[in-house]
Order: C-alpha cells, then structure tokens, then sequence
C-alpha cells in the first residue's frame, strides 16, 4: 500500500506559519470514517461499544470526536479519568482498566460511574476496602498464560505479562464477586499488541466465549459483557496490508454464533479498547529539517527529536517518512534522520531511501496519531509539541499549545527562589 499523507504540503506551511514545528496533526475525516466502520464491523452485535484506550492519545478534543461516533474511554489512571469526564463522558461509558491501581483511582472511577476491570483477585477486597462495597457492574482481566499464537506466526507472551488473573483466580473471583452483590459482570482479555492480521480478535474471542461458557457450567455464573480490549494493529510499513475491521467483525460474530449463541449466551455484549486502530493512522509528526551533516554516514537533523515520538528509540520501530513536495522524486539518498537528544537512538528513521532532502523541507512521520504525542517526556528538557486538529473541511484548530520552559519549571513553583521560571 503506499503511503500518503493525509494533508497537503500548502495545508502544512500554512498550519506552520503560526503553530511552529514540530507539531503532531490528526485527521478528523480519517477518524470518524475509520470509527464508523468499527461501528459497522460489530452492529451485529446490540450491545457493542468501542472504549478508546485514552492513552493512545489523550487530548478532550480528540475523546470528545470519538464520542461523537459513539466511543467511551478506556482509562487507566487518576488523570485519564479526569480527562474523560472533563471531555463529557462519565457513567458507563468509562471502562477503567487499570493495574497496581491506587485506591484514590479505583475510588474516582467509581464516582465517575465508570465500569471497574479487575486485574487481580486480590484486588476483590482492596476495592472493598476502598469503596465500603462492590460495584453491581464489574469486569475481572483473564491471563491465560503460555504463549498465545495466532495462525500467521505472530505471537504473544501471556505467561510473561504482568497483567490479569489466571483460570482458578478468575472463577473464583467471579464466584466471589457475585456472593458480595455484583450483578453485572464483565471478562476482559489483552492478549497480543499491535497484531496485523484480521485472525487475532476472533482467536480470542473464541477463547473467551469458551472460558464464559465453562464460567456459567461450573459456578452458575452468567457473564454479561466481553472486552476484547486492544491489540488490533496498524500497517506502519507500505508492505504490509492493513487489518479489515469488517473481516475481523465477521470473524468474531462465527465464533459468537458457534459457541455463545448455542450456550443460550446470545444477548452478551462485546466490547473492544482499542487506541492504535482508532488513531494511529490519523494522526502524523510534522518536522522540519535543519541540518545536513555528512560525516561517516549521511544525517539530516530535524526539529522534532525522541521526546515527541518515543516508538522508534523505545522499541525500534518503523514509521514511514514522506519529504513534503518530494513524493514522486527518486528515493536515491540513503539518511539516518535524527533528533536533537544526547542518545543514539534518537533516529526517526536508518539507512532509510529517501529523496534528497534539503534544508527548510517538511517530514511528515506517518501513523503517530496512537502513542504518539502521548509517550512524549521532557528528557534533556526538551519539551512537548502541539497538536492540531485537521477538520473535514479543511480548517483546522489547534488543540494543544507547545510546552514553554514555564511549563517545565511549573514544578518548581514552591521554591520561592525558582518561581520566577515558571511564569
Ligand atoms: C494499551 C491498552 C489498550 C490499547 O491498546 P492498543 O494496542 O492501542 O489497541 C487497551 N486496553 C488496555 C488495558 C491497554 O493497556
């Protein structure tokens, strides 16, 4: 598949004539036609709800259009909460799916009316000892352990994870959970992350259905709601092909006619979590070349660096670049293009083709707009850039200022003698 940008590169020197690069842009348009589709994909199903895993992107303007297509927030900290219900979605729209969760968190998602996920047993009584009860509407995590394998050879490490509870754990919890007044209960599993491939949600599902199934043989307990949470990837190389959403909503509804619908389970509801398929692709770095250095290889050095887009130095990954203006020039230079950071791995892209790039000219870093911005941290005190909501109609907003060193200093406003920094 190639690559394209999903503005222009006038859009952009416009854009950057008064919010300065580097700045993270989404595509509106993008978001809610790829979110309508995921509604489609699943409308099989009356109970359905895509909870967006607010830390892919967690901007109330960004929540705020994604509720507008009918998605809640999947939040998993004191200030993801805060930022739901600032952006207006409270009560059951919130799933908080936490884990080593603070009590004052597991207290605010109950507040808010949000749906609790459990990611341990333990947890049973820690939340409550919190709260004085337990929720009527709660979901326990399941961790089936070993390795999950889904049929093109990806593979996941559930055995290794830290996360959810094991078989025994998660019928007793239910039994448990049920005994202290809970009505409605929920089963959430993460099993695989960024799975290109349309087999890994109806692999899991399968699982689940199976493991609600054997829940209401052996404790009596019926299950009224399944989170297949995230883990549905994006196409960050041109080679690859991206995931159907209604492939993947077909494949779960065979496995949801198969086995939950003979069980007499046909009114369960599926839920999903997902931030990378939601936004990954709507959303692009914007950066500016500002140095050319040839020494034993060839670098271009641009305005943004790994504090605005940790994946590359974190985990090595790929993130298509497109030069601005260049799309139909030859890829006849091979770079290394790098940030500003004080660590090697600070590199956008390595021995990358690329068009001969000149001073001045615009990269556009494809598929940030999931853990993207949000991954950002102020190391070497760099600081955070905007973000810029692209509309349908071609205007756009922004959505958050760049930090300023005021910013930075903001945690220094108790001393008397640094408080000047921060205004
Ligand atoms: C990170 C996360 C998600 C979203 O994952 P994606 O890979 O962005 O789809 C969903 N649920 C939980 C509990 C998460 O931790």
């Amino acid at each position: 598949m190639i690559k394209k940008p999903f503005v222009t590169k006038e859009k952009l020197e416009e854009i950057a004539a008064q919010v300065p690069t580097p700045f993270h842009i989404y595509d509106e348009a993008g978001i809610r036609e790829n979110a309508k589709k995921m509604n489609e994909a699943f409308s099989w199903n009356p109970g359905f709800k895509e909870y967006f895993a607010v830390k892919a992107t967690p901007n109330p303007f960004i929540l705020k259009v994604l509720a507008d297509c009918g998605c809640g927030t999947d939040c998993s900290s004191y200030t993801e909460l805060m930022l739901s219900e600032a952006s207006g979605i409270t009560g059951h729209d919130i799933m908080f799916s936490a884990n080593e969760t603070p009590a004052e968190e597991y207290a605010l998602a109950d507040r808010l009316g949000g749906i609790i996920n459990l990611d341990d047993i333990t947890h049973i009584d820690f939340l409550k000892d919190t709260l004085g009860y337990i929720p009527e509407t709660i979901s326990c995590r399941y961790n089936p352990g070993g390795v999950f394998e889904i049929s093109n050879g990806i593979m996941d490490n559930p055995g290794d994870a830290k996360y959810g509870m094991t078989h025994d754990q998660i019928m007793e919890a239910y039994k448990r959970l049920s005994d202290m007044g809970a009505k409605k209960l929920g089963l959430h599993a993460f099993l695989a992350s960024n799975t290109v491939t349309n087999d890994y949600y109806p692999m899991l599902a399968r699982t689940l259905f199976e493991l609600v199934v054997e829940i209401r043989e052996k404790t009596g307990v019926k299950i009224a709601f399944i989170n297949l949470s995230g883990g549905v990837g994006i196409a960050y190389r041109p080679e690859e092909t991206p995931n159907d959403i209604a492939v993947i909503g077909e494949g779960v509804k065979k496995a949801f006619e198969e086995i939950l619908v003979p069980a007499g389970l046909s009114d369960t509801a599926i839920f999903t979590e997902l931030g990378r398929f939601m936004m990954g692709p709507y959303g692009a770095l914007v950066t500016r070349a500002i140095h050319e250095k040839h020494t034993y290889k060839e670098y271009i050095g641009v305005d943004a660096c790994a504090a605005n887009l940790m994946r590359p130095a974190m985990y090595g990954s790929y993130h298509h670049l497109t030069v601005m203006g260049k799309e139909d020039a030859p890829c006849d230079h091979k770079y290394d293009v790098v940030g500003s950071l004080c660590e090697n791995n600070d590199k956008f892209a390595i021995d990358r083709m690329l068009p001969e790039i000149e001073k001045g000219d615009l990269i556009y870093i494809h598929d940030t707009g999931a853990h993207g911005f949000s991954m950002g941290y102020n190391y070497n005190g760099r600081l955070r850039s905007a973000e810029v909501l692209l509309h349908p109609d071609g205007s756009w907003d922004l959505i958050r200022r760049a930090e300023k060193p005021a910013d930075y200093f903001a945690t220094f406003d108790c001393f008397p003698e640094f408080a000047g920094l921060s205004k």
